[in-house]
């Protein structure tokens, strides 16, 4: 089998994805997972439907083209605002999408039209990210007009914090987003389908606070996936962390000697052993490198640490370990 390569236990993600709408769901907040980050691979999204999972969400319509054309049946939301240049595919693909330009939202509304469907449309509000998001204020009279355009249906109302800023979910900007989803509600006589609380960095928030509001919906990947809580890196309690297993060759392995910078072209080149012999480092080099992988946010599973990574090589301090 060639390296490197993913290895995806689907069993335990089927298990995580229905831990996660089990744990949301029993405060009533349902969950679309978030398909970006296996590039909306049938056969994972299908392990995660099999979880009970039937709201898909990305960021790409080509990936929801993917995931429909592989027969997956579920809702499917687009997460990131659409492209002008894509605006008919994603009438097209997409049942949901979210937005924040009015004039973004009337190409929807024009081609919903020219297509026959109806769109429906979470407005993002921005409440500290500084990434996507209409201004607090701005959001009643963008509602306003978003509920006589044709072909588009008000759904909801969102936000989503701890992706480019450090502004993490909280009882106080939760409660904003409830705020305004109330007064949407009120003003407009309508229930919104969505009030999206934000991604897998709400899990602090949602475990803590004895008032969800009226949050109501949650888009959850990587936590999902991965099994840990986003903003502290720790394991969330019944979920699997070790899905994704990266296998990849060892291609050399050494005892090389540990020196300063100034010594080592020396040290080397005269196999200066009185310093291999007071404590020479046990290296593991991996075919696998920068080009490949974040190397920061991967951790050897077969032992040692991660000493350095270049774009095709990762090295591995590996002294006492069986490599
Ligand atoms: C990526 C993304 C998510 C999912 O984030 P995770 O941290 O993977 O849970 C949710 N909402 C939006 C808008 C996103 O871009």
């Amino acid at each position: 089998m060639a390296a490197p390569r993913l290895e995806i236990d689907l069993a335990k993600l089927t298990a995580n994805a229905r831990r996660t709408l089990a744990l949301y769901g029993a405060r009533g907040i349902s969950v679309t997972a978030v398909t970006k980050g296996v590039c909306g691979s049938p056969k994972v999204v299908e392990a995660l439907v099999a979880g009970g999972v039937r709201s898909l969400a990305d960021a790409h319509v080509s990936n929801i083209r993917r995931m429909r054309r592989s027969g997956i049946a579920a809702d499917f939301m687009l997460i990131r605002s659409p492209m002008p240049s894509e605006v008919r595919r994603v009438i097209r693909w997409a049942d949901v999408s979210v937005n924040t330009e009015l004039p973004a939202i009337r190409m929807l509304s024009d081609e919903a039209v020219r297509q026959g469907k109806m769109h429906r449309v979470i407005l993002m509000v921005e409440l500290g990210d500084l990434r996507e998001g209409i201004l607090p204020h701005d959001v009643e009279p963008a509602a306003a007009e978003v509920v006589g355009l044709p072909g588009i249906e008000l759904a909801g109302v969102g936000t989503n914090l701890a992706c480019l800023g450090d502004v993490v979910p909280d009882e106080a900007s939760m409660g904003i987003l409830s705020e305004i989803a109330g007064r949407l509600q009120r003003r407009h006589g309508l229930e919104l389908e969505f009030v999206s609380g934000g991604n897998s960095a709400n899990y602090r928030w949602f475990v803590s606070t004895p008032d969800l509001g009226l949050i109501n919906h949650l888009r959850i990947g990587e936590s999902m996936v991965l099994g840990r809580d986003t903003v502290t890196g720790q394991p969330i309690p019944g979920l699997h962390t070790d899905a994704f297993t990266l296998v990849a060759e060892v291609i050399e392995v050494k005892t090389k000697p540990v020196c300063s910078r100034d010594d080592r072209l020396l040290t080397v080149s005269r196999s200066h052993t009185c310093r291999l012999h007071q404590g020479g480092m046990r290296r593991a080099l991996l075919a696998l490198g920068r080009q490949d992988v974040d190397c920061a946010s991967i951790r050897p599973r077969a032992g040692g640490t991660i000493a350095g990574a270049t774009s095709d090589h990762l090295v591995l301090n590996a002294t006492g370990e069986q490599l």
